[in-house]
């Protein structure tokens, strides 16, 4: 059986993490699958999905991270190209990756106890972003 739920997220953008687990959760308690795998894709060019520790150090270090991997005040061809002056969230968010699965027993998602799932919003202002939540199962 497959079930198919979408997010709707307000973010701010500048590499703003947000943790997504419980709607996730949520999404995967309605969809009455017990067992199998979720796949959480996010449909935007200048975000990313991953799981972190969600405290503040960790996403101070985070937000590091991205300016020593893709500084924000160097040249992208992407600017050059398109005028939009986000070339480094692009190249972000690339990196991070859009999707991320997670197995699931019992109707809960079968993370670790320090381990949650957190979108990233690289771009350059705020925007409403879409995540599609695929349960996979029976
Ligand atoms: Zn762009």
């Amino acid at each position: 059986m497959i079930y198919t739920g979408e997010l709707s997220l307000k973010t701010k953008g500048d590499g703003e993490i947000i943790d997504i687990t419980a709607k996730v959760q949520k999404h995967l308690t309605e969809s009455g699958i017990t067992g199998g795998i979720v796949m959480v894709f996010v449909q935007h060019s200048t975000c990313g999905i991953t799981t972190v520790e969600y405290e503040p150090g960790l996403i101070e270090d985070l937000g590091k991270l991205w300016e020593r991997i893709a500084p924000k005040n160097i040249p992208y061809a992407h600017d050059a190209h398109w005028g939009d002056g986000n070339g480094y969230a692009h190249v972000r968010a690339s990196l991070l990756g859009a999707s991320l699965t997670v197995p699931f027993t019992d109707k809960n998602l079968a993370l670790g106890t320090w381990q949650q799932i957190i979108l990233v919003d690289f771009d350059n202002r705020p925007r409403t972003r879409t995540v599609v939540v695929q349960v996979m199962g029976e």
